[in-house]
């Protein structure tokens, strides 16, 4: 069996997902004798290849996160939504009760460890955030979804690799539905 391709985005979430990935510990030895990680946060790629599977944590804040998560949809065989940000915006998507701008000041201005001495950024042009933030699935179809804050990298292993070897994960256990 040729081995397979994996990439693993971190679109708007906090990272924790990839911390979950990174729990797997020595197992991600087993997983790299199925498949090559040809791209995620610590490989130094810039493009999207064209990959069996990818794992997306995070939720859509931006056009430029729009882009990117059709562009993986096209060059991904396998979508998985990792996390709970990416699958109900979670914590990302607190801001949504708010407009955008107040969620800026918040954050830029009034948040307290601005320790009052806060501003908005001098190129505002550069806070290119959507009005709202969305789950992954509200801009493609997704596959799998791996919900958790964050997923237990026991899950995570689980399914990667369920699908590395040609067989449909089993989601449907109480434990690896888990949100929060
Ligand atoms: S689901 Fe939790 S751990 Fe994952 S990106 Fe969101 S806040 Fe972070």
């Amino acid at each position: 069996m040729s081995k397979k391709k994996i990439a693993t985005v971190w679109l708007g979430g906090c990272s924790g997902c990839h911390m979950s990935i990174l729990d797997i510990d020595e197992r991600i030895l087993d997983v790299a004798k199925l498949a090559d990680i040809v791209k995620c946060p610590l490989v130094d790629g810039k493009e999207m290849p064209e990959v069996d599977v990818t794992l997306v944590e995070g939720s859509i804040t931006s056009d430029e996160h729009l882009h990117e998560i059709r562009l993986i949809r096209e060059r991904s065989k396998i979508v998985i939504s990792l996390g709970d940000c990416a699958i109900t915006t979670n914590i990302t998507g607190m801001r949504n009760y708010y407009t955008k701008e107040q969620a800026l000041d918040q954050a830029y201005v009034h948040a307290p460890s601005n320790d009052g001495k806060g501003q908005m950024p001098l190129h505002p042009q550069l806070l290119k955030l959507n009005d709202r933030v969305i789950p992954l699935h509200e801009a493609v179809n997704i596959d799998y979804y791996i919900p958790g804050c964050p997923p237990s990298a026991d899950t995570i292993f689980y399914v990667l690799f369920e699908l590395l070897n040609g067989r449909v994960p089993n989601l449907d256990q109480e434990r690896k539905l888990k949100y929060g």
